[in-house]
């Protein structure tokens, strides 16, 4: 009698729920049944037409994009993601710096300069119209990362407060294409700039100069050339970037050379010392001097947000993003002078739009909040989303994931789902059971030494600890293969990325982009419907941050 009963019960049970599992199938495919196609390109052929004059902030171009955007996801009747508002302000600075000709360079052994642009670049992002620095002292510091996970410190037992430190770029793995040293050939944060010029302010340093090499950089010295003579838009922080050094800059390797030569040392033996872990950082025997004067324009963007609040954990949220803007209109190419970005970034804003109408549809809501970001000022250095994850709307704690759209190109109906930092999060293996669902497969981004998982908004949110995600059809059209994908992706680099001929074309196919819109719905509806939160893997350096902001420290 017992056993029977209990039989039955489990019986009654897996029927309840095979049907509580076939009822959530149908839920979801109802919803992404208004996830299509022709809506897609509808919001592209829009979003990136001429009227919109390539999306570019604080022109006319910002205004009319982020009122469509807010339109959009008021007919969804999503609410308004920002205190009542559809709108965050993000308040920007431009700086165009002239730095002195000559960088000055004083020892005991002699004085000799380094010439602006040929040899060294400087720029600050201190918001002063004048950056004056006078003699402070030369320190080699290595590749000048401090990462515990791999027990590497290149400032160890070192104060170099009011000191200008020089390093490497790039990562020792790299150097040494040792996938036991850091991730071997995989670019990690710790070899990125960026990285170099924030723990350099972190140790209190006054000046930071990386020294550069094509390889190991990613770009030639013309592209650091090119950007010096460039004003930048930076985020306007409230201590008006004080915390940063007071100069970041590169060196050409040849530079390096002259200036180690001069002053007693061998340069390319100190970088390979510098691949040993034990390496300790070199007093040089001079110091710099050099001034800065700017050119200061104060202006504020948008980020734009709806919000779907959570039914029964309203608090914790799961995040959609995808920048809005683009270059706007600039240099004639061929005859055309707006950068429409078509696929960077309007198909990814149109597919972020159908994924909140897909949400809109559902008829029982996530019990999560869900937030849909559109960002402003990617292209400039993922202003926006810094300024986000800097004034969040949800804690960071409470935020489970950012999910984000970047650089969509239609072509078709895609086999694979390629993840950009794959490796890096537990949000891996949900992307991989949702694409099985699909009949796809998931890969690695072909080319991780790129560097690509640092250059997107995404990132904004990794760097701060939150779990986040960039994947797309990339790899393998269901129609044409590997090579003719390969052959179309290498065609938009060479030919349209960046340029004015990134356009909405009619005879655009969609369909992988409809793939890739609804794995995403599913992969935010998954997350906005469970308790846990996905974490970053062993290994991956975002993985003690995000440890540390759970643990409520
Ligand atoms: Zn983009």
């Amino acid at each position: 009698m017992k056993t029977d009963l209990y039989r039955i019960l489990i019986l009654i049970s897996v029927i309840v729920a095979g049907w509580s599992c076939s009822s959530q199938d149908n839920a979801i495919s109802n919803a992404e049944k208004h996830i299509t196609a022709r809506d897609i390109k509808t919001h592209d052929s829009i979003l990136a037409s001429d009227a919109f004059m390539g999306r570019m902030p604080f022109t006319e171009g910002e205004t009319k994009t982020i009122n469509y955007l807010k339109a959009q996801f008021q007919k969804m009747g999503l609410q308004p993601g920002n205190k009542g508002s559809y709108f965050q302000e993000v308040p920007m600075v431009e700086i165009k710096g002239n730095p002195s000709d000559n960088l000055k360079i004083h020892s005991s052994k002699g004085d000799f300069t380094l010439k602006f642009l040929d040899e060294y670049t400087a720029s600050t992002r201190r918001i002063r119209k004048k950056i004056t620095v006078e003699n402070s002292p030369l320190v080699f510091v290595g590749y000048g990362i401090v990462a515990p996970e791999y027990n590497w410190n290149d400032y160890k037992g070192l104060d170099v407060k009011g000191k200008t430190v020089i390093m490497l770029v790039n990562d020792p793995g790299y150097a040494l294409r040792d996938s036991t040293l850091f991730k071997g050939k995989k670019m990690t944060y710790y070899g990125r700039w960026t990285y170099k010029y924030e723990e350099a302010a972190r140790q209190g340093a006054t000046g930071v100069i990386v020294v550069h090499e094509t390889g190991a950089a990613g770009y030639p010295w013309g592209v650091l050339r090119n950007s010096a003579l460039n004003a930048d838009l930076l985020l306007r922080a409230k201590d008006d970037n004080l915390s940063r050094c007071a100069f970041e800059g590169w060196l050409t390797t040849d530079a390096a050379i002259k200036l180690f030569d001069n002053l007693g040392f061998n340069f390319k033996q100190l970088s390979q010392q510098a691949l040993q872990s034990g390496f300790k950082p070199v007093k040089l025997p001079a110091d710099v001097s050099l001034e800065i004067n700017n050119k200061l324009k104060f202006d504020v963007s948008h980020n734009v947000l709806a919000l779907l609040p959570g039914t029964t954990r309203p608090d914790e949220c799961v995040i959609y993003t995808a920048h809005w803007d683009h270059f706007g209109v600039g240099a004639k190419i061929n005859g055309d002078s707006i950068y429409n970005g078509a696929a960077d970034n309007g198909y990814p804003l149109a597919c972020l739009l159908e994924t909140a109408k897909a949400f809109s549809k559902l008829a029982v809501k996530p019990e999560r909040s869900v937030l849909f970001l559109a960002i402003t000022a990617e292209e400039e250095g993922l202003i926006g989303s810094e300024y986000y994850v800097t004034h969040p709307v949800f804690p960071l704690n409470k935020t489970v994931a950012d999910i984000n759209y970047e650089l969509f190109i239609p072509m078709g109906k895609m086999k694979d789902i390629t993840i950009t930092g794959f490796g890096q999060s537990q949000l891996d293996e949900y992307v991989a059971q949702i694409a099985k669902k699909q009949g796809r497969y998931v890969v690695e981004e072909p080319h991780p030494e790129n560097g690509m998982y640092f250059r997107s908004d995404h990132f904004s949110f990794a760097k701060y600890g939150v779990p986040s995600l960039f994947c797309k059809g990339w790899t393998e059209s269901a129609k044409h293969g590997k090579q003719w994908t390969l052959n179309k992706v290498s065609d938009y680099w060479a030919n349209h990325y960046h340029q004015p001929s990134d356009e909405y074309h009619s005879s655009d196919d969609a369909g992988g982009l409809v793939q890739d819109t609804k794995l995403y719905f599913e992969l935010g509806l998954m997350l906005a419907n469970q308790t846990a939160f996905p974490n970053w893997k062993q290994g991956s350096e975002f993985k003690k941050i995000r440890d540390k902001t759970m643990s409520g420290k």
